[in-house]
This record gives C-alpha cells, sequence and structure tokens, in this order.
C-alpha cells in the first residue's frame, strides 16, 4: 500500500507481531521517502452475508451483543462472551470462505452458548431457530435431556427439574 503521508507506493516492514489470538498480524512499516511510520493489520477476509443482502465485516462484538440479551440474569460474564465470540470466529474462518451467512454465524454459536449456559442457549435457539410454539421448546428441552443423560457420568450436569 501507498505510504499514507507522502503516497509513495512502497513501504519496508520494520517490526511484525501476530495477536495473541493468532487471527491477525500487525506490521509496523516506514516508508523509506519521508521516513514516515504506520502499522499495518492483517487477517483473513471475513465478511458477513445479511439477511438483507447486506454485506459487513465479521465483528466479535456483534456476536457478544447478539448473544448478551440472551444471557440477562444468567450466570454469564464479559469474559465468558468474549471467548465464546473467539471460538465462533475460529469456528467460521475453519471453513476457509471469505463470505459466510449470517445464519451460519448462528449455527455457529449454539454449540458454545449451549456449553456456556443452557437457558441462555435455549432463549437463543427459540429466536435465532424461530420457534413458534410449546413444542419447538419441549424438542430442544428433549434434546437436552437426551445429552444429559449420554453425559450422567459427569458430575458438573445436574437436572434442576421441579
Ligand atoms: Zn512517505
Amino acid at each position: 500500500m501507498h505510504c499514507p503521508f507522502c503516497r509513495h507506493p512502497d513501504s519496508r516492514v520494520i517490526d511484525s507481531r501476530t495477536s495473541d489470538d493468532g487471527l491477525s498480524i500487525r506490521r509496523r512499516r516506514q516508508c523509506p521517502q519521508c521516513g514516515g511510520r504506520f502499522t499495518t493489520v492483517e487477517t483473513a477476509s471475513l465478511n458477513i452475508i445479511k439477511r438483507s443482502g447486506v454485506i459487513e465485516p465479521f465483528s466479535r462484538e456483534k456476536v457478544m451483543s447478539g448473544v448478551r440479551k440472551a444471557c440477562q440474569g444468567r450466570p454469564v460474564t464479559e469474559a465468558d462472551l468474549a471467548l465464546l465470540a473467539q471460538r465462533v470466529e475460529e469456528t467460521v474462518r475453519q471453513t476457509g470462505a471469505s463470505q459466510i451467512d449470517a445464519n451460519e454465524i448462528g449455527l455457529a454459536i449454539l454449540g458454545p452458548l449451549r456449553d456456556l449456559d443452557e437457558v441462555a442457549y435455549l432463549r437463543f435457539a427459540s429466536v435465532y431457530q424461530a420457534f413458534d410454539s410449546l413444542d419447538d421448546f419441549e424438542a430442544a428441552i428433549e434434546q437436552l435431556r437426551i445429552d444429559h443423560a449420554r453425559g450422567a457420568q459427569d458430575p458438573g450436569v445436574t437436572d434442576d427439574r421441579e
């Protein structure tokens, strides 16, 4: 890219480091003509196609705000949400696609959210999968119960029916 100061068409990389999550790299550059320094960030391109057809860059913050609503009143911290958003990003990046349907993001959220908090999961799933009857809730809860029974040896899993 051109130097942002003098538009010289070349620059020299003087430092480069990978972000903690390994998903981006920052490069400190210097212009050989004017000596100006600037930073570039390189990530694999990842765009979301919304239902309206609008395309926007993937944002962990958007994932977090969508999930945060479902987590109201639940014992879920901001750190939990940040980790969930990171897992979602890793999942969708693994597809290798540069454009992802918004639907795929919702799908990628369901698994980690279920691990995090089942009530929040049911709330989120009811909106995302457009539950329109008690039967839909019953089916989703039944599925959770089946999976609990399978994981019965896990002492962290409790059945709080009553
Ligand atoms: Zn320059």
